[in-house]
């Protein structure tokens, strides 16, 4: 088992292999390798290389969302999808807004598409928010469908919850990245509750 959460010898970060722990990955040299093989492969070579060079290029400047929009325009990408929560539609439309501006072409599907009540997906009235009022399900595989049938060459995930983020990238054909994760206590700032863990949220926590 890996426990690279754990460990405070760092030989990767050091480059200094001969220290490395006995249960480093690294010590796995044929998985490690096979894995590496990867990168020389087109798709991934100008994908990895572009990512890495917006990195460099706004490193400590640049917030994620200009991050999103460098690494677009890059990869010269023509048309972007944007899979979004209902609760983040005004967000959603700043971004599509800003995407145009750079002259890509945008489509957005919002989570609630399709209308279909919680019920028809199997969701029982106890995992409802109210469960006498009519709720409207989240639909991540339709997300990815619709954005699919667009052929979008980048997705962009803002704001699903929870499992429907996993189903959404699941399905979706074209590479996701995740601009906003969705977290309704702290303004989308899910670190906020790490970095009060063993304080003021140790209670909500467990
Ligand atoms: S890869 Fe090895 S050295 Fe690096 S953090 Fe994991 S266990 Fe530690």
């Amino acid at each position: 088992m890996y426990t690279c959460a754990d460990c405070k010898i760092l030989a990767c970060v050091s480059g200094t292999k001969d220290t490395m722990p006995k249960n480093c990955p690294m010590r796995q040299s044929t998985l490690m390798e096979k894995a590496f093989a990867n990168y020389a492969q087109e798709e991934n070579s100008r994908f990895y290389i572009t990512s890495s060079s917006i990195e460099a290029a706004g490193y400590c400047q640049w917030p994620r969302l200009k991050e999103t929009m460098e690494f677009c325009k890059r990869m010269q990408y023509k048309k972007i999808g944007i899979a979004f929560c209902l609760g983040l539609q005004k967000e959603a439309h700043i971004v599509a807004g800003l995407l145009r501006r750079e002259g890509l072409t945008v489509v957005s599907v919002i989570c609630k598409t399709g209308g279909y009540p919680k019920e028809a997906a199997g969701i029982p009235a106890e995992c409802k928010i109210h469960p006498e009022e009519f709720e409207t399900m989240c639909n991540p595989i339709a997300q990815a469908a619709f954005l699919n049938e667009q052929q979008t060459n980048f997705n962009i995930a803002l704001g699903l919850c929870v499992g429907h983020d996993s189903l959404f990238y699941k399905y979706s054909k074209a590479p996701v990245t995740t601009l906003v994760a969705k977290d309704r206590v702290l303004a989308h700032n899910p670190c906020g509750a790490i970095y009060c863990a063993d304080g003021y949220f140790e209670d909500r926590l467990k």
